[in-house]
């Protein structure tokens, strides 16, 4: 029988542009759901930060912020900084994007040996909240 989890989890976050790993916490949702078999749905319920797999290696993940940083530049003239001042992490939000699908295989996230989940905070540091939803069949089924 087709089941439906969700949770709704909350990730602190650095200053500034900044992925957090939450590949753990996906992980832990996943166990709990009793899923054995479907698809993971991981996302931002926020308009300045995105969701992310890639490789947790330091570098890259300065690559990413200097990348993001450099197409996306702050107060360089853009409308929404009358508003509040953070135009840019509205605009990183939008091209990067705020969710994942990602599988779920014998009660666990199937992941790539290098993926890791990220939380990418483009206007930190806040606490964000991540929803997680999970729909497959159960472990009984
Ligand atoms: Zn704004």
């Amino acid at each position: 029988m087709m089941e439906i989890y969700s949770e709704e989890i909350q990730v602190p976050t650095g200053s500034d542009i900044n992925p957090v790993n939450i590949t753990e916490k996906v992980q832990a949702v996943a166990k709990k759901s009793g899923i054995s078999d479907g698809a993971c749905f991981v996302y931002s319920m926020h308009t300045t930060a995105a969701v992310i797999v890639n490789e947790n290696e330091p570098g890259l993940l300065k690559d990413i912020v200097a990348k993001l940083t450099h197409d996306f530049p702050k107060n360089a003239g853009w409308e929404h900084d009358r508003h509040d001042n953070n135009a840019h992490s509205h605009l990183a939000a939008t091209y990067v994007g705020i969710s994942k699908i990602l599988p779920v295989e014998n009660g666990k996230i199937k992941l790539g040996a290098w993926q890791s989940v990220f939380l990418l905070e483009l206007d930190g540091p806040r606490n964000r909240s991540v929803f997680i939803q999970i729909m497959g069949v159960g472990e009984s089924d």
